[in-house]
């Protein structure tokens, strides 16, 4: 028997529709400089997304044709983001913080046919653009010099100019739920960059995951500041997540080191941010540094990306009242997955055993481990293999790429190891990458790095694996000391014993300014790895 349901597609014109009009009162804010903002409602921004679509289609873009951004977290790029996969194209978000050799990379390999560029970020794109075979036309949003783009060859034209131009309406297409709506690629921490593309079906979906009570629980009353940028995995889906509920945006703009968000936070009085622990860590150091900005009005902060140390969660909690929400997820996986929401009915300190961990699925994704031969194991907390999961809005495949080994049965292989306890809460351990074997057994690096940092004078810490002639590997802690602190490596591994495994303390410490960051803010442990290799860390063994 079929259902007498109407088969009414779930489309991102659909969530920008729903927010522009029945929220259209409601609206995004970007920060333009520090301590200002400008203001746009969704009503207006609905316009100018009608406005840009037909400037899109004027150029030329038919199809599922791929216009490209190339922005930090701002009005346009949240107009390219309702424009464009309404209009029936794709929008490819292309990371900034990446090398011009792999912008270039990803920009042919998604066939990106229009550009649109924050002017502050034409020196960045300027060095990969001539190598863009595909890009006919960047549009600039901004008046600043456009100079350094003019050799590539390509058509430049002002974003502003060319969406005067435009009527205010769009005959918006009917597009197939199924049908791409955005792309975006992994940072490719291993070989080359890998694409994943969503569809209308899947945003739609995780967008509604994101706004449920056991998600994030974003409705209209809630003032979002997307600190995790709209380039890495779609803002996490915040900003579709903000349209379908019709909760207020908060855009940084490129004003992301910690005095502004700070600033912006005190001013603009935000309910709910999300971005990784190192911007939360840095975050934290400011206010000890610089006391007085408020942060009370956020009501929930969003971390994850990386494991969240339990003394950042702490340190929120006890000096500023603000509670930090640990999720885990993935480019691949639209990319909430899982939430560490504690269970009802606990005191604070049992509740920070389980907001330690990834968390529990969301509704709608399945999550297993399992062993090397790829056989399941029981979630009993005790048994450690690969985190498998799938859902209607995991990647089943990567954009003309064919990668049979990341997938199983089914399921995506994420990559990361941990343990599963039987209330469904996962607990990853490392990633299969980074994992350190020692005498047969694994080490974990982020519960070490978890706990290292727990000390007060330690500001960063990243353990990685270094050959050992005993022991296969042993780690290598690469710590980074908060001002003014001289805590020595002796007294650190003091500090560890008892609190890690007595095997697991490392007996290698670099002290080092700062640890390299990926192109999504995580430690970068494959350029550790080779400066280790390079003897470019002074290594203390003790
Ligand atoms: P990239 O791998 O390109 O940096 P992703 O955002 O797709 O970007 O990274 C996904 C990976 O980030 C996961 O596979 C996992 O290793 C890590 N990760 C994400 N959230 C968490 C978390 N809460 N705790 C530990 N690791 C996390």
């Amino acid at each position: 028997m079929r259902s007498t349901m109407q088969d009414f597609p779930l489309t991102v014109r659909s969530i920008v529709a729903h927010g522009v009009s029945v929220h259209g009162d409601h609206g995004a804010r970007t920060v333009i400089a520090p301590g200002q903002v400008s203001r746009a409602t969704y009503a207006e921004i609905g316009a100018r997304a009608a406005r840009l679509a037909g400037a899109l289609r004027r150029l030329g873009i038919v199809g599922d044709q791929r216009v490209a951004t190339f922005q930090w977290s701002n009005q346009q790029h949240l107009e390219a983001y309702a424009a464009v996969p309404a209009m029936g194209a794709v929008l490819h978000t292309l990371n900034i913080r990446l090398a011009a050799e792999q912008v270039a990379y990803i920009a042919n390999h998604a066939e990106d046919q229009v550009i649109i560029v924050d002017d502050s970020l034409i020196p960045l794109l300027a060095g990969a653009l001539p190598k863009i075979d595909s890009v006919h036309t960047v549009l600039v949003n901004g008046d600043g010099d456009a100079f350094a783009l003019e050799d590539a060859g390509k058509q430049i034209l002002r974003y502003e100019e060319v969406l005067a131009a435009e009527p205010e309406e769009f005959d918006w297409p009917a597009v197939d739920e199924r049908d791409a709506a955005s792309m975006c690629y992994t940072s490719g921490t291993t070989g080359n960059p890998k694409g994943v593309v969503y569809s209308h079906r899947s945003l739609w979906l995780h967008s509604q995951a994101a706004c449920t009570a056991q998600g994030f629980s974003i409705n209209a009353d809630d003032t979002i500041l997307t600190i995790v940028p709209m380039f890495h995995a779609n803002a996490w889906g915040l900003p579709y997540a903000a349209l379908m509920s019709g909760a207020n945006l908060l855009l940084p703009g490129p004003f992301l080191q910690a005095q502004t968000p700070v600033g912006t936070i005190d001013q603009e009085r935000p309910t709910v941010s999300g971005a990784v622990p190192t911007i939360w860590n840095d975050i934290l150091n400011h206010l000890r540094n610089n006391p007085g900005p408020d942060l009370s009005s956020l009501r929930l902060v969003l971390c994850g990306g990386s494991a969240v140390p339990r003394s950042l969660m702490e340190a929120f909690d006890k000096e500023f009242g603000v509670r930090i929400l640990h999720a885990w997820g993935m480019t691949e996986t639209s990319p909430l997955a899982a939430i560490a929401r504690p269970p009802a009915g606990l005191d604070e300190e049992e509740m920070m055993r389980f907001r330690v961990t990834q968390g529990r699925p969301i509704a709608g994704v399945d999550l297993r481990i399992v062993d090397d031969n790829g056989i399941e194991l029981p979630a009993d907390g005790k048994s450690i293999g690969e985190l498998e999961v799938r859902g209607p809005w995991v990647t089943g495949g990567y954009y003309r790429d064919d990668d049979p080994e990341k997938f199983h049965d089914g399921w995506l292989r994420t990559g990361d190891i941990g343990r599963v306890d039987p209330l469904h809460y996962v607990t990853l351990t490392d990633r299969t990458k980074d994992v350190i074997k020692s005498g047969g057994e694994w080490i974990s690096s982020v519960e070490l790095e978890n706990t290292i940092i727990g000390h007060p004078d330690v500001l960063q810490a990243a353990v990685i694996g270094v050959p050992d002639e005993r022991w296969q590997e042993r780690p290598l802690a690469v710590v980074v000391l908060r001002d003014g602190a001289s805590v020595t490596a002796e007294e650190l591994r003091t500090w560890l014993t008892g609190r890690v495994a007595k095997w697991w303390l490392p007996e290698n410490w670099s002290f080092v300014d700062a640890v390299p960051l990926t192109a999504t803010g995580k430690y970068d442990k494959k350029v550790l790895r080779r400066q280790h290799a390079d003897q470019l860390l002074t290594v203390q063994t003790i």
